[in-house]
């Protein structure tokens, strides 16, 4: 395997794995308790996620996807176990609603800044769909054996998009709703509004340690929630929040409305 992806310790039980590779700058992570290892998102597909997990850990792995978008789910197809949102689970069944020609697009959209994996191949790329085995709402609890992370639901970039709460450690893992870089909230599928108050829901949290995201820079200070919110309030006191305005420009992140 080559060095595609990048795997950092938050803690000695967490771990941040990144594919700094891709423009996107994916980070996937893996949290060990004493049964289980959860894995959050599986990466771009574009190496093989597992050979890593394997390398970490040899406890099962149940893996939960923030949502159902393509870089999220690449490597789904290698684990057994998967947790999804009630409401992203049909696009896991039966397939996200994007030709898969626009996709492969996005994949290989900029030059890679790393050599990718020699088993990866743009013209072989798919989507995983299947079942997952099991459904997840809103505040569940996900217990891997002395360590419990909450499922909190955060709609507004997909329908069924959550962020976890390891409410122990005090991490909040905010997927594709907090990150520094462009949010998105233009597409059909995606909701502004809902955008905004998953957005106030996570602020309401007291005490974040830390802030991890599944795009870009992992150094997230504890005020960028209040910033993203900020400029949320300010877009709906202008134009409410009205999809098609365009790409507003903010400190460190940008909102595609
Ligand atoms: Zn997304
Ligand atoms: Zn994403």
């Amino acid at each position: 395997m080559n060095d595609w992806f990048t795997i950092e310790k938050i803690d000695d039980s967490t771990y941040v794995i990144s594919e700094y590779g891709h423009w996107e700058q994916m980070h996937s992570f893996l949290l060990l308790g004493k049964t289980h290892g959860l894995l959050i998102d599986t990466g771009l597909g574009i190496g093989n996620i597992k050979t890593v997990i394997d390398k970490i850990t040899d406890l099962p792995i149940l893996v939960i996807v923030t949502h159902v978008h393509w870089d999220h789910i690449g490597s789904l197809r290698e684990f057994e176990n998967i947790a999804v949102h009630e409401l992203d689970v049909n696009w896991l069944i039966k397939g996200l609603p994007i030709p898969l020609a626009m996709i492969k697009k996005s994949v290989v959209e900029k030059n890679f800044y790393k050599e990718a994996p020699k088993e990866f191949d743009i013209e072989a790329y798919s989507v995983y769909t299947g079942v997952p085995t099991r459904i997840l709402q809103d505040n569940d609890i996900i217990d891997i054996g002395f360590r419990k992370i909450q499922v909190i639901h955060t709609p507004g970039h997909s329908p069924g998009h959550i962020c976890l709460w390891d409410e122990e450690r005090r991490y909040l893992f905010t997927g594709d709703l907090i990150y520094k870089g462009t949010l998105y909230a233009f597409y059909p599928s995606t909701d502004p509004h809902q955008f905004y108050e998953s957005v106030k829901r996570i602020h309401d949290i007291s005490n974040i340690r830390r802030i991890l995201p599944s795009h870009f820079d992992l150094n997230i200070e504890s005020d960028f929630i209040q910033n993203v919110k900020d400029a949320f309030e300010l877009l709906y006191n202008n134009n409410g929040l009205k999809q098609g305005s365009g790409c507003f420009e903010f400190k460190d992140f940008r909102i595609h409305i």
